[in-house]
């Protein structure tokens, strides 16, 4: 009999996964090695965590459902050793997780706060290894947008500067009970390393990505103006007329690199 009994919680954006083919390719796509540290991220009611503690061993889950816990744990038993950190993920310091060994991350994000936990994760970059999250689809796109694309923008920027990012494959919604109201896909993100990312003052690269983004219709002079002149711009072999849009990754580095020296 299931020790899972509480229904879904909208509020915590729980939508569980029931299709066996999707599990089995993420737990294939993740590829766990011996010694590997994994830790996932809102384990629900086990859907992917106990495939995984059955061929892993040893799993960490962040949980911040207080229903879902003694359920968890009653279900692992037997599988594996399931360490259950009971908190909001967004309270948690990865730096602390694990000793010194880099964190292979995983999860089926609620997507009410998908975002902010990306942001979470990525302010740990460097404690992690890689990440494989089920996110909503369109939030995959903006993540792996190119330049001139429509949904390139502050969120591609972002985690662009810092990790590479990889689509591997769409989820449909009657993967999940109950379905969410959008297609999901699942991302692979592999921090680069730090001494290749290149951002000297990731406060001002912000900066600089929220605003020219703040105003994407504008010209990059207009959107702009507060941080830079047009000829700290050109100094960069930017284009003041040109659009945030259009702009690589490497561009934004640099400026924000000027205007910080
Ligand atoms: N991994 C399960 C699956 O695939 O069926 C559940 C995924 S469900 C989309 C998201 C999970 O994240 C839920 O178990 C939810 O309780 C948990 N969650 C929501 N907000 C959280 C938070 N702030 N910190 C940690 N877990 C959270």
């Amino acid at each position: 009999m299931s020790h899972f009994k509480a229904p879904p919680k909208k509020n915590l954006g729980q939508h569980f996964l029931t299709d066996r083919n999707i599990i089995e390719q993420i737990v294939h796509a993740l590829d766990p090695k011996p010694g590997d540290l994994l830790v996932e991220i809102g384990p629900g009611q086990g859907a992917i965590t106990f495939p995984l503690l059955k061929k892993h061993g040893h799993l960490t889950v962040i949980e911040f459902d207080r229903d879902l816990i003694t359920p968890l744990s009653e279900a692992a038993h037997g599988l594996g050793e399931l360490t259950i950190v009971h908190k909001d993920v967004l309270q948690v310091d990865f730096n602390k997780l694990g000793a010194d060994q880099a964190i292979r991350l995983i999860g089926n994000l609620p997507y009410n706060i998908s975002t902010p936990i990306l942001f979470h994760v990525l302010s740990h970059c460097q404690k992690i290894r890689d990440m494989h999250f089920m996110l909503q689809k369109e939030v995959v796109d903006r993540m792996a947008a190119e330049p001139g694309s429509k949904v390139y923008g502050r969120l591609s920027v972002t985690l662009q500067a810092l990790c590479e990012v990889i689509p591997l494959f769409d989820v449909p919604p009657h993967s999940f009970n109950p379905p969410p109201k959008v297609d999901s896909a699942v991302v692979r993100l592999i921090p680069r390393p730090a001494d290749t990312v290149g951002i000297h003052d990731s406060a001002m690269f912000a900066a600089v990505v929220r605003d020219a983004f703040g105003q994407r219709r504008k010209t990059l002079r207009n959107a702009l103006s507060k941080l830079c002149t047009s000829e700290q711009m050109q100094a960069v072999d930017i284009k003041p007329e040109s659009r945030a849009e259009q702009l690589p990754v490497s561009a934004f580095i640099r400026l924000a690199n000027l205007l910080s020296a």
